[in-house]
């Protein structure tokens, strides 16, 4: 007997961008997607402040374009003509070093004259072709990586602000496979990073992909997702336990005026990793083993955007921002040129800029209390940028466990949830524990998940 797939309910646990993105393709497919998300609010990581003509961004502040997903979604949810680019002037990026912002050089003659690296390091690139290949299936930092095959230099003023801006991050922790799965399959296919990277650009053709966001932050794609889902979204639904039945998948969950089940064909679980690692399993087997997952590192971190009239800032600000290495023993991770990178987010005469503290690095440093933090960021500012004048503007957003490190064994977390999937069919786990933690990736993750839920659901229902 064959159910209409409209007939199937599938319950989508979190509503951050995995969750609503695959809700949003569930939808699309014919099924029923209901999404329980624990908060009064919609997006996850996702969301802006919008006050007085300023903008702050207070998750992520923009998502890469060039993955076919990204570009399918925006477009199909009817936010492409609201698709904003990185200004131009955003293409410059600075690093600090020796106590003041260098740019970050973007072209061969660039690399040969910058001030960034030494002679050594320069000449030392040329012999990264050369290199061995590292042994395929070790599980390498990627510190050791890089000092393998770019060098120590290399590894403090390049990767090392990297990974300070990207995942808020350690590279001595994090692992190149899990962490950066492109960079590791380059050395693997090609041999050589540069080889591979010159082969890369020569047969993908086109630019690579452009940073975007949207005139009223990045907030415009969840809020998009949410109203084409209606009344498929449930705020304030606090899942507790996800039980499998003779028919199914039921889904125990609290609203504050008490406990309710609903039955499903198929769950996909778009968590955090604590919350997943907290969340009761009955009739799964090996469902014990998502315990682990509360293991996986989530460093503290500070977004704090400081506004200030543009005559009181000594420094350009043409560019994307400034990342800062480890080595030089500052307060920050990194400063965004925010009203550079996108219009209208600061107004007429100011700049607004977005600094980035804690990580890793100095987890210590995102609990100080906020006016210990904006005098901290204020001061350091006007070191490395020239600020002499008070802000105008200031907000700060606390990320007490902002970003999933995946470190050195993290295959297992993956295998745990690998293992689970595989003992109990209809249920499935992704998000940025799982599939990477950029917004593209999760926007890819969600089109996966509701693609497997959906061939499962269609499957079982033939
Ligand atoms: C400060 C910061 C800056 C970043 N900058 C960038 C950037 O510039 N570019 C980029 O690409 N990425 C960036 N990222 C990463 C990116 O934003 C995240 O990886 C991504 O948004 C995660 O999406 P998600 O849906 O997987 O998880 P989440 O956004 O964490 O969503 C999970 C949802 O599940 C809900 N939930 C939890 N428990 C329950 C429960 N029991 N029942 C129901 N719901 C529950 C949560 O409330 C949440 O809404 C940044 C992240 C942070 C924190």
């Amino acid at each position: 007997m064959s159910f209409p797939p409209s007939s199937q309910q599938i319950a989508v646990l979190g509503g951050g961008i995995t969750g609503l993105t695959a809700a949003w393709h569930l939808q699309h497919a014919g099924f029923v997607p209901v999404v329980f998300e624990i908060s009064a609010r919609i997006g996850g990581a996702i969301g802006a402040l919008r006050r007085d003509g300023w903008l702050h961004e207070l998750g992520p502040n923009s998502l890469l374009e060039g993955s076919p997903e990204v570009t399918a979604l925006i477009d199909e949810i009817g936010l492409g003509p609201r698709r904003l680019y990185a200004a131009p002037a955003a293409k410059r990026r600075y690093i600090v070093r020796a106590g003041r912002p260098v740019e970050m050089p973007t072209s061969p003659f660039a690399f040969i004259t910058t001030p960034l690296f030494s002679w050594r390091t320069k000449l030392g690139l040329l012999g990264e072709p050369w290199r061995p290949r590292g042994v395929a299936d070790r599980d390498e930092s990627v510190a050791d990586f890089v000092l393998r095959r770019l060098g120590r230099e290399f590894l403090d003023y390049a990767i090392n602000p990297f990974v300070g801006g990207v995942y808020a991050g350690d590279p001595t922790l994090l692992s190149v496979r899990h962490a950066f799965p492109k960079l590791h399959a380059l050395e693997q296919e090609h041999g050589s990073l540069i080889r591979g990277a010159i082969k890369r650009r020569n047969t993908s053709g086109g630019p690579a992909g452009r940073m975007f966001s949207f005139p009223e932050g990045l907030g415009e794609l969840p809020a998009a997702l949410a109203q084409a889902l209606g009344p498929a979204l449930r705020l304030r639904h606090a899942v507790r336990q996800v039980r499998r039945t003779s028919a199914g998948w039921a889904v125990e969950f609290e609203t504050g005026t008490g406990h309710t089940v609903e039955s499903f064909t198929a769950v996909v679980c778009a968590l955090p990793a604590d919350a997943l690692a907290a969340l009761a399993f009955a009739n799964v087997p090996g469902a014990e083993g998502l315990r682990s997952l509360s293991k996986i590192k989530h460093p503290p971190v500070c977004s704090v955007f400081t506004g200030y009239r543009r005559a009181d800032v000594r420094h350009p600000l043409d560019g994307f921002g400034m990342l800062v290495p480890q080595i030089e023993e500052r307060p920050l991770l990194g400063t965004l040129f925010s009203s550079t990178l996108f219009p209208e987010r600061a107004p007429a005469g100011c700049v607004g800029l977005t600094s980035f503290v804690g990580g890793m690095r100095q987890p210590e440093l995102a609990r100080l209390d906020d006016e210990h933090l904006l005098r901290l960021v204020h001061t350091e500012l006007g070191r490395l940028l020239g600020v002499h004048g008070e802000p105008v503007f200031t907000h700060v957003q606390r990320w007490p466990r902002a970003i999933p490190q995946y470190t050195l064994g993290y295959h297992r977390f993956k295998d745990a949830m690998a293992a689970v999937e595989a003992s109990a069919p209809g249920l499935f786990f992704g998000g940025n524990c799982r599939d990477g933690i950029s917004l593209a990736n999760c926007i890819a993750a969600g089109g996966r998940l509701a693609a497997e839920a959906g061939a499962q659901v269609r499957g079982t229902a033939r």
